[in-house]
């Protein structure tokens, strides 16, 4: 058995669905990526904008990297966490937060690359690596034009992860662009931030203004959120190589049911303690509470009634100012579509 094939062996053994391999060299999006910061299309993610060549170059981060070991795990949780929701969740975030999960793997792999000799440096999404274009080196997937990965079985619903290595191993070939003449990705976007073929405007994008953005949601991107409350699918979820998906194997992908099962204006009621509680080792956790009761209340204002009143006027009433704000703006546009509320 070569090298590279023990290596996938061990990763596939680990639950990892691909494992395939990449030359260490200056990503070939590198130039676009700083154009993309340079333009602000990166919104307040601040910390994109730090070390844009470590970012670019594995030989940078790891002096003497020869390989990058890219790692899919498959997350796909299923259609539907619950009968009758009125809210939907990323479905990466329906559970534990995956960053644990694939850490200890990744470190798992790295002790037996030891074995081997050389030195080894794991990342999932935390390091300084364009991880996409290494996968896409790779032959993983490609770079689909919603800017996600495409990977040919497990259509977009997986992570990515990777080992940086001075192992001398021999690379796979890459597998080409195959979206062809598709954009179904960039017609299904609600709020029109694929602006371009893998071109995306992320201060447009849901899934940063409910997540990364720490301030309120612009009033212009409000109704289209309707009522997701963490994230968003609907480039994914249109993505046709998404055919192909299985239910994940691993069990802390799957929906958690705690999380579902309420409705949207239950979430109100959360405190602090309760809220970090419900949202226990979720990645929801990390945008505490008053950035996902604010999501909620622009949820509620898109798709609620005159019952979710009560509940956000008493948010309404709530000291921190971004809950209280959007809270009015929810309680509004009920009333702009229900009329006021009989007292
Ligand atoms: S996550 Fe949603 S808002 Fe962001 S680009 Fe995809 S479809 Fe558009
Ligand atoms: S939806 Fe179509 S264009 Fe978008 S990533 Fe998938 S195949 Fe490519």
């Amino acid at each position: 058995m070569s090298t590279q094939e023990q290596i996938k062996l061990w990763a596939r053994q680990l639950g990892f669905d691909d494992c395939r391999i990449a030359p260490a060299r200056r990503a070939s999006h590198a130039d676009d990526y700083v154009d993309w910061i340079e333009d602000g299309r990166h919104g307040d993610m601040a910390w994109l904008e730090r070390n844009p060549e470590r970012r670019s170059d594995p030989r940078i981060v790891l002096p003497g990297c020869k390989a990058v070991i890219c790692l899919a795990i498959n997350y796909y949780p299923g259609d539907q966490p619950a009968e009758g929701m009125d809210y939907r969740i990323a479905r990466y975030a329906w559970n534990d937060d995956y960053h644990d999960l694939i850490e200890k793997r990744l470190k798992q792999l790295c002790r037996q690359l030891e074995t081997l000799g050389g030195q080894h440096k794991p990342y999932v999404d935390t390091g300084p690596v364009l991880e996409r274009d290494f996968a896409s080196d790779a032959g993983l997937g490609w770079n689909g034009k919603s800017t996600m990965q495409i990977h040919r079985k497990l259509g977009t619903w997986f992570f990515l992860a990777e080992i940086l290595t001075t192992l001398p191993l021999q690379a796979d070939e890459a597998f080409g662009d195959h979206c062809g003449k598709c954009v179904a990705c960039i017609d299904a976007c609600p709020t029109a931030a694929i602006t371009a073929p893998r071109r995306l405007d992320a201060r447009r994008c849901i899934s940063y203004l409910t997540i990364e953005n720490k301030g309120p949601i612009p009033e212009e991107f409000r109704e289209a959120m309707g009522n997701r409350i963490y994230g968003c699918d609907d480039c994914l979820d249109a993505c046709p190589w998404n055919r192909f998906a299985r239910t994940a194997r691993e069990a802390s992908f799957l929906a958690r049911k705690e999380i579902f099962g309420h409705h949207l204006r239950d979430f109100l009621g959360l405190d602090d303690v309760a809220f970090n509680k419900l949202f226990q080792k979720s990645p929801i956790k990390r945008i505490k509470r008053a950035r996902f009761l604010r999501n909620v209340c622009v949820a509620l204002g898109n798709v609620g009634g005159p019952s979710d009143l009560p509940a956000l006027e008493m948010a309404a009433k709530d000291p921190d100012p971004l809950i209280a704000e959007h809270a009015h703006w929810a309680i509004a546009q009920i009333q702009r579509k229900t009329g006021p509320a009989s007292s």
